[in-house]
């Protein structure tokens, strides 16, 4: 059997011997290009001492380039369980470093697999930063970044986190004021956290294709964002980007309207994309 520079069988044979044909349902699109999540895996900083959340491993591309890198120790979250027996080969392999968890990353509380696996390794080296990479199903992407950008405690219990979506989600996650991509992800990731594009990834790099361009994003949070409650700037963004191209005296009516953006020290007539991040926040804490 041929191997790969892993020393593991390539991916197309782990797939064929396991059955894994992609499942469109577990939005399964697989990469098997190890130079390929070797570069995911590197964008995600230096993890010679990090223990890495990977949601939705799969057939274990992303796992097998996380481990070789380096990464201490990566607990990853597989739903469909056709997966597991490929990834016990993977833990074989890289004994002591990989755990693998059946099940739905939308019922796993991560703060608390974050420490468990922190604790885990306690009082060997001491334990390094968690960082958060995965090549993520498209339906449960977004909603899986929104819990952990709007975890209650803050400083929050990742280091980063570098994650793959479609293009356009990429593009709204990074984008600045006054641009169409830009709404209440980028209000929120931008509140937050630091976050960039790292690279495009075509369609044909996948197996099965997507029809459409993936991305790379790269997110660290910041250490003291401006203060406000979460809920709230929830609110005010979707009160405001709900009416995007009405003027916010209008949109934001039923949180307090003019008098409210009047408090704030924002002109009623702008709209809603032309507002920073920190004008956000202002009239946050004015409702
Ligand atoms: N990481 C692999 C790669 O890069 O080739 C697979 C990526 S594929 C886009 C998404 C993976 O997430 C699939 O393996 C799928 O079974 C898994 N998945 C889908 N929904 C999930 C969920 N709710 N919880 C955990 N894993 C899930």
């Amino acid at each position: 059997m041929s191997m790969s520079i892993d020393g593991l069988p390539p991916l197309r044979d782990v797939i064929e011997r396991h059955g894994l044909q992609a499942k469109k349902a577990l939005g399964q699109n697989f990469l098997l290009d190890l130079n390929l999540t070797g570069k995911i895996a590197r964008s995600a900083g230096d993890l010679t001492n990090a223990t890495v959340i990977e949601v939705g491993p799969g057939p274990g591309g992303l796992t097998r380039a996380l481990l070789s890198n380096g990464a201490r120790r990566v607990v990853a979250i597989e739903r469909d369980e056709r997966c597991l027996a490929a990834l016990a080969e993977v833990s074989a392999h890289y004994p002591g470093r990989l755990e693998v968890i059946s099940g739905d990353a939308l019922k796993t509380d991560f703060a608390a697999l974050a420490s468990e696996a922190a604790a885990d390794v306690v009082g060997q080296v001491g334990h390094g930063p968690v960082r958060i990479v995965a090549n993520l199903p498209y339906n449960v992407g977004t909603e899986l970044l929104v819990r952990w950008l709007t975890v209650a405690d803050w400083p929050p219990f990742y280091a980063s986190m570098t994650l793959m979506f479609q293009r356009e989600v990429a593009q709204r996650i990074v984008a600045a004021p006054d641009s169409d991509a830009y709404g209440r992800l980028g209000v929120l990731a931008g509140w937050r956290t630091q976050a960039r594009m790292a690279f495009d990834v075509p369609p044909q790099a996948f197996t099965p294709p997507p029809k459409v361009t993936s991305s790379v994003v790269h997110l660290e949070p910041r250490t003291t964002p401006l203060p406000a409650d979460v809920k709230k700037l929830g609110r005010v963004t979707e009160a405001a980007f709900g009416q995007r191209r009405k003027m916010l005296r209008q949109s934001v009516k039923s949180l307090g309207g003019e008098a409210l953006l009047e408090r704030a020290g924002i002109d009623p007539t702008r709209r809603a994309e032309t507002l920073s991040v920190e004008e956000f926040v202002r009239l946050t804490n004015a409702v």
